[in-house]
């Protein structure tokens, strides 16, 4: 390999992969109290990033004002580039933006295909292949296309709130808490399959107080303390962090 070819190699591996998201210095308040106060993040093409944090750091309001659901009282939202901070929520979906939400939220008295459907609302028509490729991803749900999503397990529902929103064909993929209530060989699946959504090509940004199976599949790691982004790097270096092992690891620091 002559040396220019190297070099050009080098720069090609050591270039970081364009932003798909930017969190730039963002404020949201409820009222008078404030929840998120400066956050900071950038999640780049093809990447998984995870979003640590313990209950009431203000990991769900980042993700709800990511996708519309709350204006931020300043900074901003950017989307490839072009503000998104202002774009109603329906809008954001369009924009090619998923969201699972914290507690699953399937429509409880549909059954797991009209779920489905709800979740590809912004297409005239339902695509077969949208459906296959759910279908693929969770055999589960295509064995229970029939059953009222109520009556799925926990795991089953997640599986569907995950399925609803890949309907959308998200180029950024929103998990507020997959592993929430699960037992522990439901959530490996559950993760498992997210990393096969993102070697699909889907960018995923994963919230969760799981932090060592999201740091397992996660790029890199965000954490968020009361509103404030406290440490950012690689996952394998937060997993590696003495005050990450103490704080979100369960282990006791020395
Ligand atoms: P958890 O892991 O428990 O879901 P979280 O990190 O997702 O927590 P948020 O749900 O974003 O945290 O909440 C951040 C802060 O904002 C908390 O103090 C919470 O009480 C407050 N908060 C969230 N939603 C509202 C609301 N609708 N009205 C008032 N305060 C709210």
């Amino acid at each position: 390999m002559s040396v220019a070819t190297e070099a050009q190699r080098q720069t090609a591996t050591t270039t970081p992969a364009a932003a798909v998201l930017e969190l730039d210095d963002l404020h949201v308040a409820y009222g008078a109290i404030g929840a998120l106060k400066g956050v900071d993040m950038v999640v780049r093409e093809g990447e998984v990033v995870a979003l640590l944090g313990a209950n009431g750091a203000g990991k769900t309001t980042t993700l709800r004002t990511i996708s519309g659901l709350h204006r931020p009282t300043s900074g901003a939202v950017r989307f490839h580039g072009e503000r998104i901070d202002g774009v109603p929520a329906h809008a954001v979906v369009g924009l090619g933006i998923g969201h699972s939400p914290e507690g699953r939220r399937v429509f409880a008295d549909m059954t797991v295909l009209e779920n489905l459907h709800m979740g590809a609302y912004r297409f005239k028509r339902l695509r077969p292949e949208d459906l296959d490729r759910v279908f693929t991803l969770f055999p589960r749900l295509a064995e229970r296309r029939t059953q009222r999503a109520g009556t799925l397990s926990g795991g089953e529902q997640q599986m569907l709130a995950i399925g609803r929103a890949l309907m959308g064909r998200p180029e950024l993929l929103l998990l507020d808490e997959p592993s929430m209530g699960l037992a522990p060989l439901v959530v490996a699946q559950i993760f498992d399959i997210v990393e096969e959504i993102n070697a699909q090509g889907t960018t995923v940004l994963l919230v969760e107080q799981n932090a060592a199976q999201a740091l397992r599949i996660a790029d890199r790691g965000y954490v968020l303390e009361t509103g404030r982004i406290t440490m950012h790097a690689p996952a394998s270096d937060l997993l590696d962090d003495p005050r990450v092992r103490a704080a979100y690891l369960g282990e006791t620091a020395h």
